[in-house]
């Protein structure tokens, strides 16, 4: 039985696999000895979904690939809204299923830079994604992308290519998770954002007011925020084997207890934070340790305490 039968959380991430078919250049993956996995049907059903409003069927891998992705859309369309994110290579195997959803989101790293920074073909992504944006009723279509130094300068034509596919939004977010030294300085943001990036960023923002595209670009300045976007105070993650972490930068599917960082150039090691099992989920919310994590933030409102320690070297929490 709720606690809160009335008040809804907002946004749960469901880890549904950490397989994946690419290996990324500024995936974790390519990085860590790795635990593939599904996250299995039964569990799946024991989810908390009702308490949010907004279920993000995606974590550290591909949610495709899990056998049952169909069935769990279902599942979770009955109790929330319900979304996703893919690199976009099995959109055409289940297109049936994609279309129920109502958020989805493909990853594309940019117009040349697919092939080297995704390893894969954009023209049989774009393809997958017509697949979808040309039916009637069908979910909001995003493409998301990541903004770095190989990258970024492909951003205006990346708005172009959204618009050709009738994508609805083009969002581009930060390198926000270095997991090796070898991305060091990939990334675009800064305490001083470079002027040639701004400019680069404006130019995409007005090319989609142009072509009436909706365009978000995430900030490129690092400023410590009260409250990270990843708002662990009403969102949270429940990982592939089903436990609670407050968000995906606090959980990597690998073999250690810890996440390897890079934060400002040095390599840091945060133990990895979870707070009980998912199908446990009113009482872990309520739990004095995910409370007091909780606390540690809400405090943050009306003083000037510091950051939690996990938080402290993560860059989510310094607004990009
Ligand atoms: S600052 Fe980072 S580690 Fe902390 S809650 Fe936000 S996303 Fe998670």
């Amino acid at each position: 039985m709720p606690f809160f039968p009335f008040f809804k959380l907002n946004f749960i991430q469901v880890e549904v696999s950490t397989f994946c078919g690419v290996k990324c250049e500024m995936c974790p993956r390519s990085y860590f000895e790795w635990k593939s996995e599904n996250m299995d049907l039964e569990l799946f059903k024991r989810l908390p979904l009702g308490r949010f409003k907004y279920a993000h069927l995606q974590g550290w891998g591909e949610p495709l690939l899990n056998p049952d992705i169909g069935e769990m859309i279902e599942i979770a369309k009955k109790k929330c809204r319900v979304g996703l994110t893919t690199n976009g290579l099995l959109i055409d195997e289940l297109k049936e299923e994609l279309l129920k959803l109502d958020l989805l989101a493909v990853s594309i790293a940019g117009i040349d830079a697919q092939r080297n920074v995704r390893k894969s073909e954009l023209f049989q992504i774009a393809e997958n994604i017509e697949l979808l944006t040309s039916e009637k009723k069908r979910p909001k279509i995003v493409i998301a992308t990541l903004m770095m130094k190989n990258t970024i300068h492909e951003l205006p034509k990346l708005v172009e290519l959204a618009k050709k596919v009738g994508a609805d939004q083009l969002i581009a977010n930060n390198l926000d998770y270095i997991p090796s030294r070898d991305l060091v300085g990939m990334e675009i943001f800064s305490e001083n954002p470079d002027e040639r990036f701004l400019q680069i960023i404006a130019e995409a923002e007005k090319r989609a007011k142009e072509l009436g595209i909706e365009f978000t670009a995430k900030p490129i300045k690092l400023e410590e925020a009260i409250l990270c976007t990843e708002n662990p105070l009403r969102n949270c993650l429940v990982t592939v084997d089903g436990l609670i972490s407050p968000c995906a930068y606090l959980h990597l599917p690998t073999k250690d207890d810890f996440i390897v960082r890079f934060f400002k150039g040095e390599e840091v090691k945060v133990k990895k934070l979870y707070f009980g099992k998912a199908d446990d989920f009113e009482r872990v919310w309520k739990s004095k340790d995910y409370s007091g994590f909780r606390k540690m933030i809400e405090m943050r409102f009306y003083s000037s305490i510091a950051l939690p320690e996990p938080c402290r070297t993560c860059y989510k929490a310094y607004s990009v």
